[in-house]
């Protein structure tokens, strides 16, 4: 039995200088004992600390020439022997393999408490199912860095105390972490078990950002088997953190105004330390967003990067092809998630994709409506296996992923790409690992939740990128920052958030009881980072960012960075001031544009709608764009039941019941008095009949059909009324065309939702609305304004008196009738001012962009015209005077 020697480290001096203290001391330790170095172990507390101690302790005179042996306990493991395998079943420390395990027991542990799943919270399974997970896992290691031989009477303490909270007033926590106890308890192993049977001649550790839990339990054993063992801590005392730091010799403090500019001024600070030659650099991931940021601004100036963080594997190119694989397989996903499926499919041709999705979206110009229909067939087989209904082992699930990645090549394809083959390693469907085991035989799923589960297993895996060539920008956190010999460090998120109390994440294992069982607690992870701060003052030069908002929240100093601040202060060193960040500014000249203008005279459409003519008349660039280029917005294809689509059916039900209503009557003609007796059983037939037509859900319509419920008794009232003052309906959507000298060659056309007839052989349109009837009334308020009745009565001639109405279907008290006044004399304006604006195009005048009004508020092509971005009016007004050159 021997005591483990701690030997102190200078805190206030730069790195080399720490590595070369750490080099002579060792040495001399173990010459002092006779210990031959070469026999010793050397442990690291991360792997790239290795390069820079091995140079250093290699050149130190005091081995000569033959220096301990330097690695971290995770290097030297791999060293000894390939980790063992866990027993199925057994807590392994991989999170997807024990998730496997943990949901069969979680389920087991729910049915004993008498909470099945349905008693439980819709989705809070897999958060017990993680929770639980997270627990075993931080109870494993807390028990691996202990010697084996110590750990029997570990659990048994742990199980004790778990127990007995467990045993409170049915708290599921506190049976799923005593479930957790007992679960490890059944066995565990790690490859640094090894570690505890290594025999070096001496033990030597180098203790920077904290003790390791592991490294105290190696030389606790080692010393109680006489192995002499050596701490060389270069952390500060925990109490007195920055009392004795060393000091950079250029420090700035950089203040941004929010993320955005922090994230600049961190690319900035990193581009001038390379400017500076102040090399190898490193960037400090604080804040994960943020440095994202940073990183994609340095690749966009050509910065070689080396990012040892990386990002959530899920977030990669090569994930997302996958999930939109399962999305688009899914019972009913419809066509935007096979577009976005078809968008990665290699089997996909783009032509056939853009067909397929034209014809999808109902547009007029399919190009190759044959390769669409071929495209969507073979589509549909490649998901035909996924898509299959029923629950199946999630290896059955994996096979089947595989097979469909096989057929189409996406598997060598993913294989090629640095983030594809860490996909396929992640799933285990690279053929390398050792599978999922007989768990994942056991657990069985429907495509959604396997869908779920492989979400979850991309989340849990870090994207790692391969290096560029000649990278010096290292991308590193905090606690692997320290200790390098950085010739700069940028740290942005230098904030109370990020370097300082985190808020408090959800645990099984809450800190009182973690600091009990001697499981890392909060306390310690923020000591953690503490003396990594400190650490990182022996650099050479140092930046440190915050910004003063982030979405309306404050950000202040780090307290850590305050308490450094202040020890300055106490030993009457010069301050750090803050300073706003510097960031390159470049004035722009303001580059309005004038409103374009363009013409089109012999492009001008044969046949015109109502609604072109409108779009003429509010704005003829929205006509040109509207009608001469042709362009329209894109239809979802996926939405919710809307307004536009209760209106189509209400149009729908009124065309059936009337149509239905007029081939009764003229079949049985009843008395002109006394309305038919089953008006009200045949409007719902309408209502059932459009229903099917449309191919609408009846779910989805149930709160429009509680409206309908409403409307249809106050329809039939109007009805009777109009009826008994002597209309009765003619026809219903209705194609019409009107060919008039004052326009040829052009013709309008349209579809008139009904007409109706009435005393003297009159006729009255009808145009169904279920907008408000506001604003309808305001369209009829200038009858030479309103374009719509004007145009359908210039499509029915002049010939009979005619009347025109708007007809509100969706207001409280619907049906309300709007009518044009003279609706035959604004058909007659139409047509005379129409044909003018015609010739004066066909004649190559400008379709000028108007932006004015409310129809620009709404307008689709505001984006093209650049209403937004125009000229001020008296710009244009000079421009467009007599003289001005152009
Ligand atoms: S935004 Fe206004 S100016 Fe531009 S096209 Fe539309 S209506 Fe015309």
């Amino acid at each position: 039995m021997s005591e483990v020697e701690i030997l102190h480290l200078p805190t206030d001096v730069d790195v080399p200088s720490l590595w070369s203290t750490a080099a002579a001391r060792a040495a001399a330790w173990l010459r002092g004992r006779a210990l031959p170095a070469r026999d010793a172990t050397l442990l690291l507390p991360f792997a790239a600390l290795v390069p820079v101690a091995r140079e250093t302790f290699a050149a130190e005179p005091g081995f000569g020439g033959w220096p301990p042996r330097i690695e971290t306990p995770l290097t030297l493991a791999a060293a000894l022997g390939p980790p063992p395998e866990a027993a199925p079943g057994r807590v392994s420390g991989e999170p997807l393999v024990d998730r496997l395990a943990a949901t069969a027991r979680v389920r087991r542990l729910l049915g004993a408490t008498g909470l099945d799943e349905g008693a439980v919270v819709p989705g809070e399974l897999p958060w017990l199912t993680a929770q639980f997970v997270d627990a075993a896992q931080r109870l494993r290691a807390a028990a691996l860095a202990l010697a084996p031989a110590r750990r029997a009477g570990w659990w048994a303490a742990a199980a004790a105390r778990t127990a007995a909270a467990a045993a409170g007033p049915a708290q599921l926590e506190a049976r799923l972490l005593s479930e957790a106890v007992n679960w490890c308890a059944e066995g565990v192993a790690g490859a640094t078990d090894r570690l505890f049977r290594h025999r070096p001649a001496a033990w030597i550790v180098v203790e920077m950002g904290g003790a390791d839990a592991l490294v105290a339990g190696l030389l606790d054993a080692a010393a109680a088997a006489g192995v002499p063992a050596l701490r060389l801590v270069a952390d500060p005392p925990s109490a007195a953190p920055f009392a004795a730091t060393a000091c950079p010799a250029r420090v700035r403090r950089w203040i941004a105004e929010d993320a955005e500019d922090e994230a600049r001024a961190a690319a900035a600070a990193v581009v001038d330390a390379l400017a500076a030659e102040r090399t190898p650099v490193a960037l400090v991931a604080l804040d994960r967003a943020l440095v994202r940021r940073t990183r994609a601004l340095l690749e966009r100036a050509g910065v070689p990067l080396h990012d040892e963080t990386g990002w959530q594997l899920s977030t990669t190119r090569a994930a997302a092809e996958l999930r939109a694989l399962l999305r688009a397989a899914r019972a009913g996903s419809g066509g935007d998630a096979w577009l976005d499926w078809l968008a990665t499919w290699p089997r996909a041709e783009p032509a056939a994709r853009a067909s397929l999705e034209a014809l999808w979206r109902g547009s007029r110009r399919v190009r190759d409506a044959a390769a669409a229909t071929r495209l969507a067939r073979a589509a549909g087989a490649h998901l035909a296996p996924l898509a299959e209904p029923g629950r199946r082992s999630l290896n059955a699930w994996l096979q089947r992923l595989a097979g469909r990645l096989q057929a189409d090549g996406s598997a060598e394809r993913l294989r090629s790409d640095a983030a594809g083959a860490q996909v396929l390693a992640a799933l285990r469907l690279d053929g390398a690992g050792p599978g999922w085991g007989p768990a994942a035989d056991a657990l069985h799923l429907d495509l959604a939740e396997f869908d779920a589960w492989l979400a979850a297993a991309l989340e849990a895996r870090t994207f790692v990128p391969p290096a560029d060539a000649g990278a010096v920008v290292v991308v590193t956190p905090l606690a692997r920052a320290i200790g390098r010999p950085f010739g700069a460090v940028v740290l942005p998120g230098a904030d109370h958030r990020h370097l300082g109390d985190a808020a408090p994440a959800a645990s099984l294992v809450g800190d009182a009881l973690a600091a009990e069982l001697g499981v890392p607690t909060r306390g310690e992870a923020r000591l953690r980072q503490r003396l990594a701060l400190a650490q990182l003052m022996r650099v050479p030069a140092l930046t440190l960012l915050r910004r003063l908002q982030d979405e309306g929240e404050g950000f202040d100093d780090s307290p850590d960075l305050q308490w450094l601040l202040l020890e300055r202060a106490r030993a009457g060193l010069p301050a750090w001031p803050d300073e706003p960040a510097p960031l390159p500014r470049r004035l722009m000249p303001a580059a309005p544009v004038a409103p374009p203008r363009p013409s089109a005279s012999a492009a001008l459409p044969h046949t015109l709608s109502a609604t072109q003519v409108e779009a003429l008349r509010d704005c003829p660039y929205r006509f040109f764009a509207r009608a001469v280029l042709r362009l329209e917005e894109p239809a979802e294809l996926e939405q919710a039941l809307a307004k536009r689509d209760y209106g189509e059916w209400l149009h729908l039900v009124l065309q059936h019941f009337h149509a239905g209503r007029a081939a009764a009557e003229a079949a049985a003609p009843h008395e002109a008095a006394a309305p038919p007796p089953d008006d009200a059983a045949r409007l719902q037939q309408a209502a059932e009949h459009a229903t099917r037509e449309l191919r609408l859900d009846a779910a989805e319509l149930l709160p429009f059909r509680a409206s309908f419920e409403a409307f249809a008794p106050a329809y039939l009232r109007w009805l009777a009324r109009h009826e008994a003052a002597g209309w009765h309906w003619l026809g219903g959507e209705t194609e019409h065309r009107f060919a008039a000298a004052a326009l040829a060659p052009t013709t309008l056309r349209g579809r008139l939702d009904r007409i109706d007839q009435g005393p003297g052989g009159t006729r009255r349109v009808i145009d169904y609305k279920t907008g408000s009837k506001r604003a309808l009334e305001r369209k009829v308020k200038e009858p030479l304004e309103d374009t719509q009745l004007a145009f359908y009565a210039a499509l029915l001639g002049d010939a009979t008196p005619l009347e025109a109405c708007y007809l509100a279907l969706d207001e409280r008290d619907a049906p309300i009738e709007i009518a044009h006044p003279a609706v035959q004399r604004s058909a007659a304006a139409l047509v005379a001012g129409l044909g003018d604006e015609l010739r004066r195009l066909r004649a190559g005048a400008a379709m000028l962009a108007l932006g004015e009004g409310e129809v620009c508020l709404h307008c689709e092509m505001r984006g093209l015209c650049r209403r937004d971005h125009w000229r001020p009016p008296a710009q244009q007004a000079a421009e467009a005077a007599p003289g001005h050159a152009a």
